[in-house]
């Protein structure tokens, strides 16, 4: 896609975030846009950063390693502020040595071996990551913890000081692939809840964001309560798997 196309679709997504956040009572500026850049070449990311996007979602962790490695090389050859990565899909554990090596959050933690995984690989490199718990909340996928008790009990291991290099900071989730308007809501609203119930359960932890919503779904989840929508096709266009 050509980059001003690029550049005139995150204006206009984040005037429908803006005006979604409005229409539901939210201050402007909650709502937070991950540009997710998986499938796309690193030319289509450096067009997003041109228009001032610098938060970015991909799923596949060798992709992502290569990319934004020659991308965080020619904005620091050029003295420019580097984007953040958060990875969003399904993470093997013998990929999470590069995943923290190029990202800042891994928002698809969802089981104890992986961030066993984490916590290991990070204290060998004496640094901290962000994670969100992935709530399984549609038939259709596969990936996420199956309920919100297995959350709070993970949440609970971190308060036992399981995790010491890993910070918990939000809740992810995918909505169902429906027109029913219906499911996605519910969806959306039992992450909300989860996030409720941790905050409730756990104040200690600094649970507060809220990862749902994509291209097709996104006002729905910020009617919601999402704090930060993962946006790919309706901004670098259909991907060619
Ligand atoms: C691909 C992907 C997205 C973006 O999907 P679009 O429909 O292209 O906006 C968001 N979240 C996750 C977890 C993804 O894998």
């Amino acid at each position: 896609m050509i980059d001003q196309k690029i550049c005139d679709n995150i204006q206009s997504v984040l005037e429908e975030i803006r005006n979604s956040e409005k229409k539901s009572g939210r201050n402007s500026g909650s709502v937070k846009l991950c540009a997710v850049s998986k499938f796309h070449p690193k030319e289509s990311v450096l067009a997003a950063i041109e228009s001032s996007q610098m938060l970015f979602g991909e799923n596949r962790i060798q992709e992502a390693f290569s990319k934004f490695s020659e991308i965080n090389e020619i904005m620091k050859s050029s003295g420019k502020n580097l984007p953040s990565l958060h990875i969003i899909g399904s993470l093997q554990t013998n990929k999470v040595k590069k995943a923290i090596e190029i990202s800042e959050c891994i928002q698809s933690a969802d089981r104890t071996e992986l961030l066993l995984e984490v916590e290991k690989q990070c204290a060998k490199l004496d640094r901290k990551i962000k994670i969100f718990f992935e709530l399984h909340t549609a038939e259709d996928s596969k990936s996420g913890y199956a309920s919100g008790d297995d959350v709070v009990k993970e949440a609970s291991n971190f308060m036992e000081g399981k995790y010491p290099h890993v910070i918990p900071a939000g809740l992810m989730t995918m909505a169902p692939f429906t027109d029913n308007e219906f499911l996605v809501h519910k969806s959306f609203e039992s992450l909300r809840n989860l996030k409720e119930r941790l905050n409730k359960e756990f104040p200690s932890l600094d649970i507060s964001e809220l990862s749902m919503g994509m291209s097709g779904d996104y006002k729905i989840a910020i009617e919601e309560g999402s704090t930060m929508v993962r946006i790919g096709t309706a901004i670098f266009g259909e991907r060619t798997y």
